[in-house]
């Protein structure tokens, strides 16, 4: 019973000086950053979708889903804000299977952790050289998020990770806006504690140092659904959950309060094709509530890819999810432009 320190990584520092930004990323990633603050803060009115893949599980086929994005982002740019999900580590509901391309840079392959640090930053880096769109990620290892900071434009702490004091403490310090999911349970009151927290001031320890963050004002709510004792799945989407969680917001006093809808997880209970059918749901209830849920609900996540559905690792089909469920090309492209044209 031990673990075997088997070698020494790079610190994001290195990592960094290793795998520079050029100064036309930097730029982009700038823009970028301006564009999605002012969507949170209530200056533009543009609606965010946070879309991709469950997990980014193969560089060729999350690329080539990405540029797809970017081309229908050619059509819908003046109504939405789209920021392609790069999910490189995933969490396991009991610990097993693959945990993503940091682990794993090739999932036929045994797991190599410096090889997976590399790859990550070179296909967000990748994303933002060929499409201009920066991209989201998920903080699940809070020593790991330095390793991609300068690249990540959005990111979620997960509804396993949104009680922990470290990820609450880090998002605290992190350079964009970062969205606390509501616990597996539901429990509002968790993802409002989680915001608080993020949104002030600490010292503590991280990466060896004592650090001093200024607090994050973009830190605010992702609703993903629930699970009950029993495992059923409680959705948080309804008109009623998103005026519950606008009254909470306006009764706490936290700065730029903001939700985003996650369409698949608990909501849909990974039915993947009702995303559909949530999202159009989602955007009913902002119109038929405009000053309160409809100011406050300011995007969707939806989990999409190439192929609809989910397959085993070992089937290898191109662009199909080896993680949860995904809407397919098609329909997430009919989707996306449904929503621009509601707007
Ligand atoms: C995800 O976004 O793929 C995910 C794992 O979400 P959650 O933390 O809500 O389960
Ligand atoms: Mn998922």
């Amino acid at each position: 019973m031990s673990m075997t320190f088997n070698r020494k990584l790079p610190i994001p520092k290195e990592i960094k000086e290793m795998y520079p930004l050029s100064d036309e990323i930097k730029a982009v990633k700038a823009e970028r950053d301006r564009e999605i603050a002012d969507v949170l803060t209530g200056k533009s009115k543009k609606f965010i979708l946070i879309i991709g893949p469950c997990s980014a599980d193969n560089e060729d086929s999350v690329m080539d889903y990405i540029n797809r994005l970017a081309k229908v982002n050619e059509q819908v740019k003046d109504k939405l804000v789209i920021i392609p999900r790069i999910y490189t580590g995933k969490p396991r509901t009991n610990g097993m299977g693959y945990k993503g391309m940091l682990h794993q840079p090739d999932p036929a392959k045994p797991e190599d952790m410096l090889e997976g640090i590399i790859k990550i930053r070179e296909l967000h880096a990748r994303a933002i050289k060929e499409t201009h769109l920066t991209c989201a990620d998920e903080m699940l290892y809070t020593e790991n998020y330095r390793y991609l900071s300068d690249l990540l434009s959005y990111v979620a702490i997960g509804a396993r990770s949104v009680e922990d004091q470290q990820h609450r403490l880090v998002a605290s310090g992190m350079e964009c806006p970062v969205g606390m999911k509501n616990p597996t349970s539901g429990t509002l009151s968790v993802m409002f504690n989680s915001i608080q927290a993020a949104q002030a001031k600490h010292t503590f320890i991280y990466r060896g140092w004592e650090v001093v963050s200024d607090g994050n004002p973009l830190a605010h709510a992702i609703l993903r659904g629930a699970q009950n004792k029993h495992g059923q799945t409680i959705p948080n989407y309804h008109f009623e959950d998103l005026k519950l969680c606008a009254d909470l917001y306006a009764e706490k006093g936290l700065q730029n309060p903001a939700i985003i809808v996650d369409t698949n997880h608990s909501n849909s209970g990974k039915q993947y094709l009702e995303q559909i059918r949530i999202a159009k749901e989602v955007l009913h209830s902002m119109r038929h509530s405009p000053d309160d849920v409809g100011k406050m609900v300011k995007g969707l996540m939806i989990e999409s890819y190439i192929e609809d559905g989910a397959q085993k690792i070992e089937e290898g089909v191109y662009g199909k999810s080896i993680t949860d469920p995904c809407l397919g090309w098609e329909k997430s492209e009919k989707l996306i432009l449904e929503i621009a044209n509601s707007l």
